[in-house]
């Protein structure tokens, strides 16, 4: 069962390769810590919680907003056939792809830029995940899911989030289902927090 899955890789990769500061220590922990430039690597129960809540296979593309440490899409990298992902500052998208490819991952396309406008060139996506929060959910990537694909998003005030579960249906119909609280980095950009 995937979600066996996701935990034992939870298990195997050290979450400390993410971290280069003087936060590696709490690694362990089930918490976020700082990565640098007012941005932070997540607990890893949410990760695995976002991660579940894409129901991932091989055959998924997976469009991932907020790069940051690469932790995250690490696990995407694992469980989908495909990922894009996109992080607006500079340094934080280079030592990610480092870190990934030291990890042998050969199925990551990085791109440092405004994800919330999305990455129209490779899309539609089957799911999409962001890890910042926005207040609301851009329309362009709502857009560029495809026809009954998924997108997990905090979206709601800058203190606070929802996690949302979007579900685009087979008629392009959207449904929304909220999992609870979260609180998420802002989400910069054209369609997030100028
Ligand atoms: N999933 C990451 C957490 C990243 S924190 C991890 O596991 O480490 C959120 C990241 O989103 C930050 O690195 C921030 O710079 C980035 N971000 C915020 N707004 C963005 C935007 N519009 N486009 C791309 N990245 C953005």
């Amino acid at each position: 069962m995937l979600q066996n899955d996701i935990y034992e890789f939870y298990r195997n990769l050290d979450r400390g390769l993410f971290i280069d500061n003087e936060y590696k220590k709490y690694a362990h922990y089930d918490q976020a810590l700082p990565i640098g430039f007012e941005q932070t690597i997540s607990q890893p129960s949410l990760v695995i919680e976002m991660t579940m809540m894409l129901d991932l296979n091989k055959r998924c593309r997976v469009l991932e907003i907020g790069t940051g440490s690469g932790y995250q899409t690490a696990f995407l990298a694992q469980f989908a056939g495909e990922v894009f992902t996109i992080e607006r500052i500079a340094e934080l998208s280079k030592k990610a792809q480092k870190r990934l490819s030291k990890l042998g991952y050969k199925n990551i396309k990085f791109k440092v830029g405004d994800g919330s406008k999305g990455w129209e060139e490779h899309s539609p996506y089957d799911r999409i995940i962001v890890t910042a929060g926005a207040g609301n959910i851009p329309g362009e990537l709502v857009n560029q899911l495809k026809l009954g694909g998924k997108m997990v998003i905090p979206a709601g005030k800058e203190e606070l989030q929802e996690l949302l579960l979007v579900i685009k249906d087979e008629n392009g119909n959207i449904k929304t289902e909220s999992l609870g609280p979260v609180r998420f980095v802002e989400l910069k950009g054209k369609y997030g927090w100028h």
